[in-house]
């Protein structure tokens, strides 16, 4: 099986990473954050309580969230264009306030069946190699523990909490949001307690997940460790860095979470 699943809290540089990875091995990069992400967004658009379990699961069971390569058009530093429905959702999905929310939506059990089902088959479709990517990348909180565990790589991305949150504070910083440093630490720290001690599938490293320290790594450096396991345990052969890596030899810091 072709897939490589990344775990790790937030803004351990999963996102970054992880596309980076999927460029040089052709492999299809999924987040699976965002469709957590789609799903709070929607609640709070409709103005349901992210505490009803019932209505919180009913509206990930029926949200048509798509993922698309980023248009032409759309040179903002986006990886993918996200859409419900019709709608462009790649931006809000990442505000403060989906983030005040995402994992109370993320710990609902039946919006975690509903997701990680279809993270499965996207996982299982790509990673046969029977699609037109090579493989696939996966990043998330549970992939290697619950989605893929059958994937043959395994990392696990990790980072202080602070340094963390001033990746995250710089990026809401940069993309033109109000951001106040105190507030994205504590907001950060109760996310990451939320994701830890969840009841279904808890953020947590696969027992044989391979562990990485991102703090003061670039993100090439932190790409180059991994492209040697992929080739180890999959058999694989990257592509040297490319025009595409145009934040390969960016500090972490400077890149999405
Ligand atoms: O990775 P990102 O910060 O975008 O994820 C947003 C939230 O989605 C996480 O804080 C977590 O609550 C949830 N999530 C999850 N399982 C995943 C991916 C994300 O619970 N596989």
């Amino acid at each position: 099986m072709n897939a490589i699943t990344i775990d790790g809290p937030a803004a351990s540089g999963k996102s970054t990473v992880g596309y980076q990875v999927g460029q040089r091995l052709d492999f299809l990069f999924f987040d699976t954050g965002i469709m957590y992400r789609a799903v709070a967004w929607a609640i709070l658009d409709r103005g349901i309580d992210s505490a009803d379990v019932e209505a919180v699961g009913r509206v990930a069971g029926q949200l048509p969230i798509s993922v698309k390569a980023p248009g032409a058009g759309a040179q903002d530093g986006r990886q993918a264009t996200i859409q419900i429905g019709e709608l462009d959702v790649t931006w809000p999905i990442r505000s403060p306030r989906v983030d005040s929310i995402v994992s109370i939506v993320a710990a609902n059990r039946l919006v975690r069946q509903e997701l990680s089902r279809k993270q499965r088959g996207i996982g299982l479709e790509y990673g046969s190699g029977a699609a037109e990517k090579a493989g696939v990348v996966m990043v998330g909180r549970d992939i290697g523990t619950v989605v893929l565990p059958e994937a043959p790589l395994k990392i696990y991305l990790k980072a202080p909490l602070k340094e963390r949150a001033r990746r995250r504070f710089k990026e809401l910083v940069e993309r033109g949001n109000e951001a106040d440093f105190a507030k994205v630490l504590d907001d950060m720290r109760l996310r990451d307690r939320i994701d830890s001690e969840r009841a279904v599938a808890p953020l947590r490293p696969a027992r044989d997940a391979l562990q990485i320290r991102t703090e003061g790594a670039s993100v090439l450096e932190v790409v180059e460790q991994i492209l040697p396991l992929a080739v180890k345990h999959l058999g694989v052969v990257p592509s040297s860095p490319g025009k595409q890596d145009t934040t390969g030899d960016s500090d972490l810091s400077a890149g999405l979470a």
